[in-house]
């Protein structure tokens, strides 16, 4: 299986990359991102109190997304493997996740972030924001992402890091060059990992 993490601040077009990279490799697209949202517009009870949350920018209990992440994998066992999008967000989440994945003999192959500063990355979600319309893509609700992305999610950096497995893109290019710029350091990664196997067979 390829299972991808993909991460940055918001604005710097991992859910635009996530759904080529899908298709590229024939994986499972899991946006907690898109679920919420989807929550949201049914107009459930949940839905009403994540309203709420994503709202003022701030992350969603652990509870309820881990309740979507166990059943997006239990429905998608026999895939070729997934993109997390939008999950692991924190230190604590990528923990819980190698340990999931683990329980199936599963790991992460690889955690992609694409850089972004926050300049552009306002400038981005505003403009968005006249195209979509997301409720949270006011300036202030903007700024309060960035920060939270900033606390909780960049030190998931250093966390891939000491696994070998942290990769950084560019976001500051276009939308087919930072996709170029992902297949090439993963196909790297999958003929590194090819030779480390091959080497472990031969031993
Ligand atoms: P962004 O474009 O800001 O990165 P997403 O579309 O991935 O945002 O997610 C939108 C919102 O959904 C987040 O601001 C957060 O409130 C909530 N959310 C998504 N994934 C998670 C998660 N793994 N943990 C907690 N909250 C989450």
């Amino acid at each position: 299986m390829l299972n991808i993490v993909i991460f940055g601040p918001p604005g710097c077009g991992k859910s635009t990359q996530s759904a080529r990279l899908t298709s590229k490799y024939n994986l499972v697209h899991l946006s907690t991102g898109d679920v919420i949202r989807k929550e949201i517009k049914s107009g459930s009870e949940l839905g009403i109190e994540l309203e709420s949350i994503v709202g003022k920018g701030e992350l969603v209990p652990y509870n309820m997304i881990i309740k979507i992440l166990e059943s997006a994998l239990v429905q998608n066992k026999n895939s070729n493997g997934f993109i997390f999008d939008g999950f692991p967000r924190t230190i604590d989440q990528a923990i819980d996740l190698d340990k999931i994945l683990a329980k199936d003999k599963q790991e992460i192959s690889t955690a992609i972030s694409l850089c972004l500063h926050d300049k552009k990355a306002i400038e981005r979600l505003l403009n968005r924001a006249k195209l979509e319309g997301r409720k949270d893509d006011t300036e202030n609700v903007i700024k309060n992402r960035l920060k939270v992305y900033e606390e909780e999610t960049y030190p998931l950096i250093s966390y891939y890091h000491s696994q070998g497995k942290y990769l950084e893109v560019k976001g500051d290019c276009s939308i087919n060059d930072i996709f170029y710029n992902i297949t090439n350091i993963i196909e790297e990664k999958m003929a590194l990992a090819q030779i480390d196997n091959n080497i472990l067979n031969i031993l």
